[in-house]
């Protein structure tokens, strides 16, 4: 039972969001650029919310808080991953190490994070189904504007259309390795929670902090700033509905 519901869950965030983005990708440069930069503050958001609403506090509930350092472990995990991959999203048509990143870097980057949000998807279904599901379309908002970047650089290095929202969407079913994995962990020892909970916590602080915030500060605009705020907080304020 739970595992159809985080297979579908998985499938609407990493395959769905590859779909979503090759029918986003007939929009116009420029409208396309501000949607996606309201799509990654809504999303920054739930990712935050999810961390700290939602995985840490479990976490912390069955373990104590020593669990933070496998938090910070965790950040680390995912900078040196970072390092090593170039995986990092850009939306930015000129980004230096986006085209420094070979298209097959990139794919490989790509699969190794979708089945880390496979663990997270499957975590938030072991927290809770309401959490499992809202998790799911939070993952889906952060891959949408980065499935748009993948198929947008692929294309750019000679790859038809087609081909490279193909190729994304295998990508994506890596998703159901990381959830099976997790699902698997989980089921085997109880103890396996809190770590699951905690690493994915990571993984989604690294994304909202070092990706998707970041590409919001390349303009200072009032009234888009306070855009940008109400969707973060309305991205947490969703994450809490879900968890109470
Ligand atoms: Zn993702």
């Amino acid at each position: 039972m739970m595992f159809t519901a985080v297979l579908i869950a998985v499938l609407i965030g990493n395959v769905g969001s590859v779909l979503a983005a090759s029918l986003m990708l007939r929009i116009k440069d420029e409208k396309l650029h501000r949607y996606l930069k309201n799509i990654n503050a809504f999303a920054g958001g739930t990712l935050l919310g999810a961390a700290f609403i939602g995985m840490l506090p479990k976490a912390i509930q069955i373990t104590g808080y020593t669990i933070s350092y496998y938090v910070l472990g965790g950040i680390l995990f995912f900078f040196l991953l970072e390092k090593i991959m170039l995986w990092r999203m850009c939306s930015e048509e000129h980004c230096e190490r986006r085209e420094k990143a070979s298209a097959l870097m990139l794919m490989v980057g790509d699969t190794f994070h979708n089945c880390l949000d496979g663990v997270t998807i499957a975590a938030a279904f072991m927290y809770s189904q309401s959490f499992g599901i809202v998790m799911a379309f939070s993952i889906f908002a952060h891959e949408l504007p980065q499935e748009i970047g993948d198929v947008g650089v692929m294309v750019h290095s000679g790859f038809s259309k087609r081909k490279a929202i193909m190729y994304n969407v295998y990508s994506g079913l890596a998703a159901i390795v990381g959830a099976v994995l997790a699902l698997y962990a989980g089921s085997y020892t109880q103890h396996a929670l809190p770590f699951i909970l905690a690493f994915s916590a990571a993984g989604l602080l690294y994304i909202a902090l070092a990706d998707l915030i970041p590409e919001l500060h390349h303009k200072a605009n009032l009234s888009e700033s306070v855009l940008q705020l109400a969707l973060l907080l309305l991205g947490i304020g969703v994450i809490i509905l879900s968890v109470v």
